[in-house]
């Protein structure tokens, strides 16, 4: 069987390693006669799975002991509500950078509980460029102030942080996270879902200050309460276990097989510059970003003509690389190239791709 360069933004691919790992412990986990898939989430051999991802996560990211990690599920969706929800109680303000869709809704979903403020937006270009922030628009009483890190259909990344002071900076880190290198230290709360970059979906993961904890409002659903599940290390009910072990497995690929971030960074890096550097000289195929916000993991480009763009999608599909559409919103093709795209991926897609432009 032919596996194909899958090129989606999520869920995405996940290093092959990892797969043939999980195949070989399908039927009998570590000689306890069960899949992980069967097996209780309260029984020891199942802590001992969690508490090593938790301590991998750890120990990969960096992560520092006043945070808590949160092995949760709902997507980076329901966070658009809990960080407003447990959070936003103190002035009950926000500030909101829009950046894209995912930026939207969060900042929308952050207006249904308090003032939300959108204190910049690239809308006007299509969320093609990574707004200038101006410190004097922040609010400086706001309970924290939300980004979306990487901005996973426009393909637009924050280089560099804004300064918020002593407000603390809550980011939506879904489609970067372990992708390179991140100071943890700088955040108040960091979130993603599990199924760009870490795990299959299902599973969400929420690394937050403990100071930041203990304020939820009154009405906030138990379920939805951060409380609930760091005072019960993510097991107030069944977690998604199995979600929970294959990011284990990640976790350990990352660190045995990758070499840390640092190491992965470096991979990453190799990878969106083939791609950018044959986009930059192509006159067929252009990237839609500028330049200085380009993200390392979702590259979207067009060649200018819808038709020749859903030519090259079915063509690409054929010659096994599969998922390049691009999001209705920018058109074109996207490709999203994960930690888990091997180098050898892109350098094939870039050979087909000026295989293409020669025939076009
Ligand atoms: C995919 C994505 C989401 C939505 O994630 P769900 O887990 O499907 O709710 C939110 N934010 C970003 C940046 C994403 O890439």
């Amino acid at each position: 069987m032919a596996r194909v360069y899958n090129f989606s933004a999520g869920p995405s691919m996940l290093p092959e390693s990892v797969l043939v790992k999980a195949a070989s412990e399908m039927l009998d986990y570590n000689g306890c006669g069960q899949s992980v898939m069967e097996m209780s989430h309260r029984s020891s051999e199942y802590q001992a799975i969690i508490d090593g991802a938790e301590a991998l996560l750890r120990e990969v990211m960096g992560i520092p002991d006043n945070y808590k990690v949160l092995f949760l599920q709902g997507g980076a969706s329901t966070q658009f509500a809990m960080v407003p929800l447990n959070l936003m109680n103190g002035s009950g303000k926000a500030d909101y950078v829009i950046t894209g869709q995912w930026a939207t809704k969060a900042y929308n979903e952050a207006a249904r509980y308090g003032q939300a403020k959108a204190v910049a937006s690239s809308k006007d270009k299509t969320f093609s460029y990574i707004p200038k922030l101006d410190p004097s628009t922040f609010t400086p009483d706001a309970d924290y102030f939300h980004i979306c890190m990487n901005n996973t259909i426009y393909g637009t990344v924050y280089h560099q942080l804004p300064d918020t002071g002593k407000v603390p900076l809550v980011a939506d880190i879904s489609s970067c996270v372990l992708s390179q290198p991140i100071d943890v230290s700088k955040f108040g709360l960091l979130y993603a879902g599990a199924q760009k970059n870490m795990a299959p979906a299902g599973l969400t993961v929420v690394i937050v200050r403990e100071d930041l904890l203990g304020h939820a409002r009154e009405t906030t659903p138990t379920m939805l309460n951060y409380v609930t599940h760091s005072e019960n290390g993510s097991m107030f009910n069944t977690p998604p276990t199995y979600a929970i072990y294959i990011c284990k497995l990640v976790l350990e690929w990352l660190r045995d097989e990758i070499g840390g971030l640092q190491e992965m960074e470096k991979i990453n890096q190799k990878k969106a510059s083939l791609l950018y550097q044959f986009l930059d000289q192509s006159k067929l195929f252009h990237g839609t970003v500028v330049p200085e916000d380009r993200s390392l993991m979702n590259i979207p480009f067009v060649t200018g003509d819808e038709n020749l763009d859903k030519e090259f999608v079915n063509a690409a599909k054929q010659a096994g690389f599969v998922n390049l559409k691009g999001h209705r919103s920018v058109g074109g093709m996207r490709a999203s190239i994960y930690n888990a795209m091997p180098v050898e991926g892109v350098e094939k897609l870039v050979d087909f791709m000026s295989k293409f432009e020669a025939a076009h």
